[in-house]
């Protein structure tokens, strides 16, 4: 049997103005997507794969037209070279906006499916910041879903998902999938399933898989700094059973609007004078704060400079700023060379909205693996230092510091473009501080322009009834 593979894999911030290229994803094709480590879980008996296109970004502003239509028509061309096959596997995110289209991701399905025809099974993995939309469940068979945020379980929902795929094709037991839209729409930093409620909400739906009739649970958080109608939070269940759907997926959606009022931020969060009023008094460290509107992670720009100006204002000894995305300044550190000195303005490079701050640098290190956009410029302001990057990129691992003989541990504040910390470093901050920053995904969601989010959902409308009401793929038929 033959299952082909390939997906889209990205999360756009409808409030960035910088727009994702071809060369902002990394792409796998042919034999280089079964090579990847990625994939590599992609074995089983009696299944050849069939390697389509894997394109993968770090989130950012909306996908550029042409980018989207390049990888689009590359990703058919070779579906429609691969036919026949028995099924497809898609391993998405579910966020992607391009740029004058509304549901993107039901835009790829809806192709992918219209090229295999009726027959083929196909499965998706998500993200669980994903939003879903009827056109999306209507094409497909199997959807499995992150169930951990910070996710830490990536590669097992790939597995699940396509595990459910080829159990399909072996088995000849075809499986629908129900839905339940809830007009809840959080940011991930107050659904972090390390916090209550969502940690408990998480825990029931391995207890649901264990229903008969009910292959995979799933709750989506949804993507709520993607201004457009298809937004919201949902319950998702891949299922052999109707009736075990039904049940599982109502009782999903209604636990997560009975839990909306109950989601906080899980670290000390507030203002940046706040946050930096406490940093001032803490003796303990690494302090970690994490800048949280300017988060390349969850769609932010990664370009403002606003905090690193707040620490250089209040004179700030070992603080290291990792990192701001500023090509021109990496270019002038490496025309200068190390040891040298110059005046820097650093930031609003990318969004012309983004703050800059002009400041004497002296350029410790430089770090050229390559290619010009891999490039990085290490950078010391007074007390500060600040790691400066080619191209937008989270410093979200240890090794994106001891990389520049920098110990995260050792630093006294260390502060990172981020929401909740990555797995990496929540374990070493003492304290976490999260620092409610200006940005392209401002955690003020409230006060976020909202004129396409279908009205009403909250927390943008407060004090209105809701009724899970169950929905299924047209392609489940009654039995
Ligand atoms: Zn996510």
């Amino acid at each position: 049997m033959k299952i082909a593979v390939g997906g889209i894999h990205t999360e756009c911030s409808t409030s960035s103005p910088v727009l994702m290229k071809v060369e902002d994803f990394r792409v796998f094709r042919g034999p280089d997507l079964l090579g990847a480590d990625y994939f590599s879980f992609l074995n089983a008996d009696g299944i050849d794969h069939l390697p389509l296109l894997h394109a993968r970004a770090v989130p950012g502003g909306p996908v550029s037209r042409a980018a989207y239509d390049a990888f689009k028509s590359e990703f058919l061309e070779r579906l429609k070279a691969s036919l026949p096959m028995d099924g497809l596997y898609l391993a998405m995110h579910g966020a992607m906006n391009v740029e004058g289209m509304d549901d993107a991701e039901g835009d790829w399905i809806s192709a992918a499916r219209a090229v295999v025809g009726d027959h083929v099974v196909i499965a998706a993995s998500y993200d669980l910041h994903g939003n879903v939309s009827q056109k999306i469940i209507d094409q497909l068979d199997i959807f499995a879903a992150y169930r951990t945020a910070p996710h830490i379980d990536v590669r097992e929902t790939m597995v699940r998902a396509w595990s459910m795929l080829v159990a399909a094709l072996k088995s000849g037991t075809r499986p629908g999938i129900a839905w339940v839209p809830v007009p809840v729409l959080l940011p991930g930093e107050r659904t972090s399933t390390e916090d209550e409620p969502a940690r408990s909400l998480y825990a029931t739906l391995p207890e649901h898989d264990k229903t008969d009739g009910v292959l995979d649970a799933n709750l989506m958080i949804g993507y709520v700094w993607a201004d457009e109608p298809r937004a919201t939070a949902c319950a998702v269940v891949t299922a052999t059973d109707r009736q075990a759907a039904r049940t599982a997926v109502k009782a999903i959606a209604q636990s997560h609007w009975d839990a909306r009022e109950a989601f906080r931020f899980g670290p000390v969060t507030g203002p940046l004078d706040e946050m930096l009023e406490i940093a001032a008094k803490t003796e303990t460290r690494p302090i970690i704060l994490a800048d949280s509107g300017d988060n390349p992670t969850g769609g932010g720009v990664g370009d403002r400079g606003d905090v690193l100006q707040a620490l250089i204002e209040r004179g700030w000894q070992d603080a290291v700023v990792g990192g701001i995305c500023d090509p021109e300044g990496v270019a002038a550190c490496f025309a200068a060379g190390e040891g040298a000195e110059l005046t820097l303005t650093i930031g609003g490079r990318l969004d012309p909205a983004s703050p800059s701050v002009e400041t004497t640098v002296t350029v410790k290190q430089l770090d050229d693996p390559g290619p010009p956009e891999e490039r990085q410029a290490v950078v010391v302001t007074g007390g500060i230092t600040v790691i400066l990057a080619a191209r937008r990129r989270p410093y979200h691992n240890i090794a994106d510091f001891t990389r520049f003989g920098i110990e995260p541990e050792a630093v006294r504040l260390l502060v990172v473009k981020s929401g909740y910390l990555s797995p990496e470093l929540a374990p070493i901050s003492n304290p976490n501080l999260m620092a409610l920053t200006d940005g392209v995904i401002n955690q003020d969601i409230e006060a976020l322009p909202s004129s396409r989010r279908v009205q009403p959902i909250y927390p943008f409308v407060k004090g209105f009834d809701f009724t899970p009401e169950v929905r299924y793929s047209s392609r489940w038929q009654d039995s």
